[in-house]
């Protein structure tokens, strides 16, 4: 078995704890099946967080997850600005990668959608400096933009997108790598202009990936006109998060919505959606968000670690839910009626099926060898 990988992780709130067990189960099986070692360590973070501990990202957590070689993160509450906006800024987490993509089981009104969204985590409306004049009549916000940043990220999607042309190829598909640059350049000419002109700029440099641009409000529209039409599109903060939302619809909805935010050596994985207070505690969270989420999370770790087992195992995980799925074992708010734990048991012992292990019930609990904090 190769070195533990020690994963940080946040339980976060609302359906949180539910989809977190759901991942934590599957991981358990996958270590077991492809004998990869995990050092799970439970960093606190969130809504609950601050009221137990005085703080939604508490010191010791954020010191636990610095030195863990990643993050697994649920979602978090009201507290988001606290606890991933921080750790976006903080762990220069500078790629948000948001796939959207159809499964056959998984209802939409599309099939061949198979896109990534790569947003820019640092900057843009999301640097925080708003400002009031006049009593409060009058508020304005920053947008901050840079050519280090814009040209950073154009370099990522540029990469995302010669390595998923890649593995297609290997599986037979004729597709060609694109990239479409989305911002409103017309109306921002200097922010929104400047995060072109780095994006072209960077293009130069990738001749074999086929590169255009697109204003936001198009974009939006061809993204629910002609989805299928997408592969990469790179993107600034603000109109990112708006258009992996969308995106996520066209592919069945939030509850299979998965991300990962990237910094040159560590990621935080989390599902897109919030924490669905409305359906906390119903026991009816659909997990795939959290095992997508955890999928990549693996391929991460397989690409950066050039470690195969990792890689194996979110091929795994992937063929494990698409044969659930596919049994019609699905979650409410994709058209099924099974429950989490019903849905997580059955991509258990699908896993342990596929690899020959021995079928048992499943563990659907935080382990009690978890790393926890001391406070
Ligand atoms: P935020 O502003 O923090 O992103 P939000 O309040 O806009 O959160 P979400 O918490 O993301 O919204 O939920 C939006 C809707 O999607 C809710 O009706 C919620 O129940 C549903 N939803 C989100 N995640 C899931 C999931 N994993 N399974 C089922 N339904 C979900």
């Amino acid at each position: 078995m190769s070195r533990a990988y020690r994963v940080s992780y946040i339980e976060g709130d609302g359906i949180g704890p539910e989809i977190f067990a759901s991942a934590r189960a599957v991981l358990d099986v996958l270590s077991d099946s492809f004998k990869i070692s995990f050092e799970f360590v439970a960093t606190p973070a969130g809504d609950k967080a601050l009221k137990d501990f005085g703080a939604a990202l508490p010191k010791q957590s954020y010191a636990a997850i610095r030195e863990s070689d990643l993050c697994l993160k649920a979602p978090v509450g009201e507290t988001a600005k606290e606890t991933i906006l921080f750790l976006r800024q903080e762990l220069d987490l500078y790629a948000n990668i948001r796939p959207a993509k159809n499964y056959p089981y998984i209802e939409s009104k599309f099939s061949d959608v198979d896109l990534v969204i790569v947003r820019e985590n640092t900057e843009d409306l999301y640097v925080g400096r708003e400002f009031e004049e006049m009593n409060g009549k009058k508020a304005i916000a920053l947008k901050v933009v840079t050519e280090a940043a814009s040209k950073r990220i154009a370099r990522t999607a540029f990469e995302i997108a010669l390595s998923r042309h890649e593995t297609r190829s290997s599986s037979g598909s004729q597709s060609e790598p694109s990239v479409v640059c989305v911002q409103k350049s017309n109306v921002l000419p200097m922010t929104d202009g400047l995060f072109l002109r780095s994006c072209d700029s960077v293009s130069k440099s990738f001749p074999s990936v086929k590169y255009s641009s697109m204003y936001v409000d198009t974009a939006a529209m061809n993204l629910v006109r002609s989805p299928e039409a997408f592969d990469v599109i790179v993107t600034s903060n603000m109109y990112g998060d708006i258009l992996s939302d969308e995106a996520s619809q066209v592919v069945g909805g939030l509850g299979v919505a998965s991300s990962a935010n990237y910094g040159d050596d560590f990621a935080v994985f989390e599902p897109v959606h919030g924490c669905a207070p409305d359906i906390a505690g119903k026991g009816i969270a659909n997990p795939l968000s959290m095992l997508f989420t955890t999928k990549m999370m693996l391929e991460w770790l397989g690409a950066k670690r050039q470690d195969p087992s990792c890689l194996a195992a979110s091929k795994s995980l992937e063929s494990a839910i698409s044969a659930v799925t596919r049994s019609g074992m699905k979650t409410p708010d994709i058209g099924g009626n099974s429950s989490t734990e019903i849905v997580t048991r059955a991509i258990c012992a699908e896993i342990r099926r596929q690899t020959g292990r021995a079928l048992d019930d499943g563990r659907f609990e935080i382990m009690k060898e978890d790393v926890l904090l001391k406070w």
